[in-house]
């Protein structure tokens, strides 16, 4: 172990400054760190990445990870990617085949090897949602058959269970395994939903709570430096949507670059304003938890209301419904709030303490709109800096 960071101190930085700011201000030492449990550890952490209902557009965040890199990180932690689909060769070891395949169902071997099998399963990781069944009036649904066990079709929901139940940690990778996402939205037809809920459907019960990383994508330094920690045998601590605190405590809104532009009333008309607030135009920030303008994406360098679009509520627990919909209004049915008129802002500027609370109180009443706000995992707000200070 290094003599100048051990994994107890990587732990109290991680405590003390949220791994949130480890992520972004200490990936040396959580590179380092990394190194140290491949040295100690030695041994193999099998890990299965179980694609559902999904673009898998969280496989290809994870090739975006910076710090660590995925090859870096896979190498390091000692992990075993058994099956990972979307990334995998299909020129397995055959004589590591003890399951009861078929000669078809070749590339699914080291998955029903996990699944049927005795092949281990330390961490499950599933992007995408599982599809529980078919709703009346809709077609047959076998959703997310990856092939045949002893004659019969294996949907993933099959998968999800035999795994879930086998794996020592289950890791939600992305908004469709999180909260449902796309797959779930209004007019599911799948019987989409996240895997906390199709698991309890089932009455599969994990052996750690299931971890949540939403996002469409999740971003892939939140989801290694989570897969970092578990490793270590340490839990990360979870708000009630099973999202680790230290990435889903904040709002966008708090930290956004923009931020100065809404509380002096500056409203964007069109995306290619390079300074205004997008809240006319329909930005999701203000209701969204996340560290994406704290850690920010693609090594720090930037994050979408950064980039030029608005926040699209992404992480949001209803996304893609709303409040998060439509995309392009500002969110709905909030126009007068502490007798401010928000839609009005771009016109009026709201001033310094008053306009902060009303865009708080925005969001508790919008959440409570949809859904009581604890429901949607939204915590008290804080207060914002100004009105702390
Ligand atoms: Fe940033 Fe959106 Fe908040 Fe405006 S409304 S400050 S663009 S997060």
């Amino acid at each position: 172990m290094g003599a100048e960071l051990s994994r107890r101190d990587f732990l109290k930085l991680c405590a003390l400054l949220g791994v949130g700011a480890v992520v972004t201000l200490y990936s040396y030492e959580i590179k380092r760190v990394i190194a140290q449990v491949a040295e100690q550890g030695g041994g193999k952490i099998h890990l299965i990445w179980l694609n559902l209902a999904s673009d898998t557009g969280c496989t290809i965040s994870m090739l975006q990870a910076s710090n660590p890199d995925l090859i870096e990180a896979v190498e390091n932690l000692g992990i075993s990617a058994d099956f990972w689909k979307a990334i995998m060769t299909p020129d397995y070891d055959l004589g590591w085949v003890t399951a009861g395949y078929t000669q078809e169902d070749l590339s699914q071997v080291p998955l029903f090897n996990a699944a049927f099998g005795s092949a281990p399963v330390d961490v499950l990781v599933v992007e995408g949602a599982p599809q529980i069944g078919t709703p009346q009036g809709s077609s047959q649904g076998y959703f997310c058959t990856t092939g045949k066990y002893n004659g019969s079709p294996v949907t993933g929901y099959d998968l999800l269970q035999r795994l879930a139940a086998k794996a020592s940690y289950v890791v939600a990778v992305g908004q469709c395994s999180s909260f449902g996402g796309i797959p779930a939205a209004s007019g599911n037809l799948t019987g989409a939903m996240s895997v906390r809920d199709a698991l309890n459907q089932a009455s599969v019960s994990t052996k750690h709570p299931i971890i949540n990383i939403p996002g469409c994508p999740a971003n892939p330094d939140w989801t290694l430096i989570t897969l970092a920690t578990i490793l270590q045998g340490k839990d990360p601590d979870l708000d009630d949507q099973g999202r680790p605190k230290a990435f889903f405590t904040s709002y966008i809104h708090d930290n956004c670059p923009r931020r100065d532009a809404y509380n002096r009333g500056q409203m964007a008309k069109t995306f290619d304003d390079p300074v205004g607030c997008f809240w006319d135009l329909g930005c999701k920030g203000p209701i969204t938890q996340s560290a994406c303008a704290k850690t920010k994406w693609n090594g720090g360098i930037g994050f979408c209301t950064q980039a030029g679009p608005m926040c699209w509520g992404c992480m949001h627990p209803n996304f893609p419904d709303p409040p998060t919909s439509a995309f392009y209004a500002p969110v709905a049915d909030t126009p007068t709030i502490l007798g401010v008129n928000v839609d009005e802002v771009g016109e009026v500027a709201i001033a310094g303490a008053a306009g902060i609370l009303a865009v708080h109180a925005i969001r508790r009443s919008v959440g409570k709109k949809k859904k009581p706000e604890e429901e949607e995992g939204i915590p008290p707000s804080e207060p914002p800096s100004e009105v702390r200070q």
